[in-house]
């Protein structure tokens, strides 16, 4: 027996909570009797944001039936479960104590989703006698070696280059002297599509999937152990197996795919998913492979029952988005992190946590993010993550807020999307201007400003739209770092046709606006 009544084991395959993937390197020669496999819930992990309850619910429930999978398939499973009073510590902290329990020889891992992690498990082992072995992620069509190959020579970090590279290299939609199918490599001009004034059709909602037992009991823990975290338990039905992945790829595919493209960029109030896939979650925890998302949205291509504009705009989130964003992260982490490039300081306000705010479009984003922790694309960069862009919330404040509300948030998504994409806290590293607009944006994409006490028009007087209030104020305040910037020309000639008195009522009213959003309050 190993210290405190567990049997020695030779090779130790720890897997996070992210890595639920059946087919993981980390099982490669792992012999049944001899090596077992570690899991942790651990508290730190679950507080070092304040996460979502949903969150917290769907990362357990699917540890707990990703751990019942694998004890069917033979394995022996050291599931460490959150209680009161265990797993207090960081997993850098967790790890070596099951290392001394098992005298294991060799921890194995697959490489972690998080730059934290990663640094907490190398540093943890220093001290050990067992050797750390990380194992390359094959959730990801993208290696880190490929992206460096892709990345090494370029003079910038472009998503079209790279997506094309990954089309030819991958051989999808191309054909056989690497053309693309349908003659163009990008429909995103088709795809910005609105309702009108009637609004959508009857949309098929997603499917949803019914509570077990495993998801029953771990309700009743986060209740229990997390009362004061964002959001509810109730209406919980994100797919906790691989299972219910592939079901809930496959009614994608049925029912939302055909018309994903070309009202992509929609909003509508009360419809948080419209033709979104609903996938992003499944993917980040690896219960559903990339591979089979993009194989089974192709075949609908060829069968006839989704047109190219709608399975290449899938297929370049996938393919394209989803690889390119691990990719810069891991080239750049760890100072990405830090990066601020507007030197942007003010806090997150307090609203953004309650959606407690008289601005429809971010309080109906929020109200439908605290129900499913869930908020699609353009809700995302051009609502929520405008707000804080346009008001001037420090960068990392920006990306805890996401870490803790999202369902599908892991840091290397997280990082790359929200301070490059969204905050331009990089400075454009891949971005090539700022996502910045105003409410004539969310007017034209949306029906938010038609039930909305603000006018999407004005930016001063008391029914004028902060969004439009701050855009002015963003141009002016980030002239000296923005202005030679020749995508932003056309918005400097607009801030520069306005009169000295109109910028100086601008200011006044962003004044006003930033001191009423200064009061930072989170859970
Ligand atoms: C500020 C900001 C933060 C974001 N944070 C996250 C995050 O923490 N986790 C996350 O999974 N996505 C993130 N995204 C990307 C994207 O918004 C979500 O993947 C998508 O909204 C999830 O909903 P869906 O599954 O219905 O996606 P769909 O709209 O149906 O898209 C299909 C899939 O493409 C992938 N995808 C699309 N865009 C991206 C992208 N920019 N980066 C990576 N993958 C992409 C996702 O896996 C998604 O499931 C973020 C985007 C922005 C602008
Ligand atoms: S008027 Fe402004 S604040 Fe109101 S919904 Fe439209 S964009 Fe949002």
């Amino acid at each position: 027996m190993g210290a405190g009544g567990v049997e020695p084991v030779r090779r130790l395959a720890l897997v996070l909570g992210d890595q639920l993937d059946r087919d993981s390197k980390v099982f490669d020669g792992l012999d049944r009797e001899r090596d077992a496999v570690l899991m942790i819930e651990s508290r730190h992990e679950a507080t070092f944001v304040p996460q979502h309850k949903q969150r917290l619910m769907l990362f357990f429930s699917a540890m707990r039936h990703f751990r019942d999978e694998l004890r069917e398939r033979g394995h022996r499973v050291l599931y460490s479960e959150l209680d009161g009073r265990s797993n207090l510590g960081a997993l850098g902290e967790e790890v070596p104590r099951w290392l001394r329990k098992t005298r294991a020889q060799t921890l194995v891992v697959s490489e972690p989703g998080d730059y934290r992690v990663r640094a907490e498990l190398r540093g943890a082992l220093r001290g050990e006698d067992a050797r750390l072995e990380i194992v390359q992620d094959e959730h990801f069509l993208c290696s880190q070696d490929a992206f460096s190959e892709f990345a090494d020579d370029r003079k910038g970090l472009r998503l079209e280059t790279f997506y094309r590279w990954m089309r030819r290299r991958h051989g999808v939609l191309v054909d056989g002297e690497g053309r693309p199918e349908g003659e163009r490599w990008n429909y995103d001009g088709e795809n910005r599509e609105t309702f009108g004034a009637e609004g959508p059709p009857e949309i098929k909602a997603p499917r949803s999937f019914r509570w077990d037992d495993v998801t029953r009991e771990v309700a009743a823990l986060v209740d229990r152990e997390f009362p004061d975290h964002p959001g509810s338990t109730r209406g919980f039905d994100w797919p906790v197996t691989t299972k219910q992945a592939n079901a809930a790829l496959r009614d994608f595919v049925e029912h939302r795919l055909r018309d994903f493209g070309p009202y992509q960029d929609a909003m509508v109030d009360g419809h948080p998913y419209l033709y979104h896939s609903r996938l992003s979650a499944s993917l980040k925890l690896h219960l559903l492979h990339p591979r089979r998302a993009i194989e089974r949205a192709v075949a609908a291509y060829e069968d006839g029952a989704a047109p190219i504009h709608s399975v290449e705009g899938f297929v370049r989130q996938i393919l394209g988005w989803r690889e390119f964003v691990r990719g810069v992260y891991w080239r750049e982490m760890p100072d990405y992190a830090d990066r601020n490039a507007l030197a942007a300081d003010r806090p997150m306000p307090a609203f953004m946590w309650t959606g407690e705010t008289e601005m429809r479009c971010v309080g109906a984003s929020i109200e439908q993010l605290l129900e499913f922790g869930y908020a699609h694309h353009i809700q995302r960069l051009m609502v929520l993550g405008l707000f804080a862009l346009l008001l001037g919330v420090e960068p990392r404040a920006v990306n805890a807020w996401h870490l803790a509300l999202y369902v599908d948030a892991i840091d290397w998504v997280s990082a790359p999307n929200v301070l490059g994409m969204s905050q331009y806290a990089d400075g454009g590293l891949f971005a090539s201007k700022p996502y910045c607009g105003s409410g004539a944006y969310i007017n034209r994409m949306s029906d938010y400003c038609g039930r909305c006490r603000f006018d999407p028009k004005k930016s001063t007087g008391t029914d004028a739209c902060p969004f439009t209030t701050l855009y002015w104020d963003f141009l002016s305040r980030n002239r000296n770092r923005l202005r030679n910037n020749p995508r932003m020309a056309l918005q400097y000639r607009n801030l520069d046709k306005k009169s000295r008195s109109e910028r100086r009522a601008v200011r006044r009213a962003a004044d006003c606006l930033k001191e009423s959003c200064s009061e930072a309050a989170g859970p």
